[in-house]
């Protein structure tokens, strides 16, 4: 059985950007987006700043 994949997209949080990660293991997503924050935007922030963004991967998309 696989396990709802989570995504944090990166334009949904105020960024002129277009990254975004998706994963199964949401602390994976997290981790990915700290490191990005850090090299592409200069932000540091943590983990747990990070949760909230973390939103299901709508079955489907770009499908429509
Ligand atoms: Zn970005």
């Amino acid at each position: 059985m696989a396990r709802e994949q989570k995504t944090i997209v990166c334009r949904e949080h105020g960024r002129e950007c277009d990254w975004e990660v998706r994963d199964s293991d949401e602390q994976e997503v997290l981790l990915a987006t700290q490191e990005h924050e850090r090299r592409r935007h200069a932000a540091e922030v943590t983990i747990e700043q990070l949760r909230w963004r973390l939103r299901p991967v709508r079955r489907g998309i770009g499908g429509l």
